[in-house]
Formats: C-alpha cells, sequence, structure tokens
C-alpha cells in the first residue's frame, strides 16, 4: 500500500507522539532518529522547522494571542485600556452575565488559526492537539490562580454528527488539558441530546433558539456536578450561545460554577440585545 505524503506525515507524528511518551532511553534514540529521517515540519505551512509539533518563525506573527486588556467575563478583548481595569465587563457581560463564570481563548480566530482548527476537525489531523493544548494552558493563565476545577469537560457532539465526524475534536483537546493539569476528566457529563443546524449563518437569537433543548445531564451525574466547578473546554468560542447553553444546563443541574477554555475566539462588533 502507498501512502501519500500527507499520510507519511501523519504516521510519523504519531510514531513520534508515541515514542516521547515512552521514558526511555530506546525511544528518546529512536525519536532522534526519526527526527533525522523525517524531520519536523511547521504544522500551518509545512516548511521544515526544528521544534516538532509547533509553527515556523513566518506563520508565528500572523497569530494574534488575546491578551489584557479583556472582559473580565467573557475575555471579548477591549480595543484599549483607557478607562479599563482588569475587572471591567463588556457591554453585552454588562447587559446581560453569561451562566459562566469566565471565558478565555487563546488566540483570535483568524485565517491562520483557522485554517489549523478546520485541518484538526475535518481533516483529522489530530497531530496538533498538542499545538492546541500549549494554547489552552496559556489562555488559562488569565484566569485567577485560586480557581479550583473539579471536571474537565468538552462541548459535546449529538450522537449523529459523531458517528459521520468520527472524533470529538474538543473531547481529544479536553481529555489532554485534564491529564497535562492533573484534573477530572468527564466526557459524557454534559450530553448533547438535540441534533442542532450548523450555526454558521444563523443570528444570535436564532443560534440562541436553535441550542434550546440541545443539552442535558445524565441523572447519573446529578449528584455528582452539585457545588462543582467545572471547565469546558471547545476549540472555538463563535458568539458564546453554545458554552452559554450549555453553562446554564450545568448550573441548573447544580454546578456551582462554570469556567470555559477555547483554543480561538472569533471577534465581531458585538452586538447587544
Ligand atoms: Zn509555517
Ligand atoms: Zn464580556
Amino acid at each position: 500500500m502507498k501512502l501519500t505524503s500527507v499520510q507519511r506525515l501523519k504516521s510519523s507524528y504519531f510514531l513520534k507522539d508515541l515514542l516521547r511518551h515512552s521514558k526511555n532511553t530506546i525511544g528518546q534514540l529512536i525519536t532522534a532518529g526519526l527526527n533525522d529521517l523525517m524531520p519536523p515540519h511547521c504544522l500551518s505551512c509545512h516548511k521544515e522547522i526544528l521544534q516538532p509539533q509547533s509553527i515556523c518563525e513566518d506563520c508565528w506573527p500572523q497569530l494574534s494571542f488575546l491578551t489584557q486588556p479583556i472582559c473580565h467575563c467573557c475575555g471579548y478583548p477591549f480595543e484599549n485600556n483607557i478607562g479599563i481595569s482588569n475587572q471591567s465587563y463588556c457591554a453585552a457581560c454588562h447587559a446581560k452575565r453569561p451562566h459562566f463564570h469566565m471565558a478565555r481563548a487563546a488566540v483570535t480566530y483568524n485565517d491562520l488559526s483557522r485554517d489549523l482548527l478546520l485541518k484538526f476537525k475535518h481533516g483529522d489531523q489530530q497531530h496538533i492537539a498538542p499545538l492546541f493544548t500549549r494554547w489552552l494552558n496559556m489562555a488559562a493563565l488569565h484566569f485567577p490562580e485560586d480557581i479550583d476545577v473539579d471536571y474537565v469537560i468538552p462541548i459535546p457532539l449529538h450522537r449523529k454528527r459523531l458517528i459521520k465526524r468520527r472524533f470529538n475534536q474538543a473531547a481529544l483537546l479536553a481529555k489532554r488539558y485534564a491529564k497535562q493539569n492533573d484534573l477530572i476528566y468527564i466526557p459524557n457529563l454534559l450530553q448533547r441530546i438535540k441534533p442542532t443546524k450548523p450555526q454558521g449563518h444563523l443570528s444570535l437569537k436564532a443560534r440562541r433558539r436553535n441550542l434550546q433543548g440541545a443539552f442535558s445531564v445524565p441523572q447519573t451525574f446529578h449528584k455528582k456536578l452539585e457545588n462543582r466547578t467545572i471547565l469546558i473546554i471547545d476549540d472555538v468560542y463563535t458568539t458564546g450561545s453554545t458554552v452559554e447553553e450549555a453553562a446554564k444546563i450545568l448550573r441548573k443541574n447544580g454546578a456551582k460554577d462554570v469556567y470555559i477554555l477555547s483554543v480561538a475566539r472569533v471577534i465581531r462588533p458585538q452586538k447587544v440585545d
């Protein structure tokens, strides 16, 4: 069977990842040998690079990392810091406080991050997960230090979409993030019980309607959720409607606080309604 260059690249990433986690010297020697044979490539433009599972120096400046000044609640970036403190809220959060306590994202959703995220989500390029998990860790630095997360969960996919796509990209990231931070990962604490329409072109109001009744917490988790702090991981924060609905259901079922962590965030002028 002949492998395409992309398949070869993916299998080498898989093998390197496997060996990186085997902590013995033989594993390290084989990894070094594989790096010589198949040097790491930029995850975006495929240019040869030194550091595996990262992006090159030409692609890096095209990323826009979200830093202060941002909304204390949803993490929306302010244009400047005039009159802004670490506790300032954006217009949308002022008008209606979300059910989640805080949301943070690593980068702005732009050409480069979109390309990487689409490859990860639809192109089955799961070797991008370590890079995204590093970014999630960076974004989490914007949370207060004293947050005590009880469970890490992903935004779930409906069963039908999961069968079609074969994996839940948010679950893959949530699992890695929880493992790296020594937190408890519960993939099915929140379930998607309604197959919602794709939300791409829906207005904010239509998105909210579309998501009504989309999530539920199985009876078996009701006690577990009581008074707990939940961290939801998602790949992209678009309007916040999905995580808002998820947080609402978690709070309704007894969760104390809900935090949101995403790889990228779509930044559009805010519409308050
Ligand atoms: Zn590059
Ligand atoms: Zn806000």
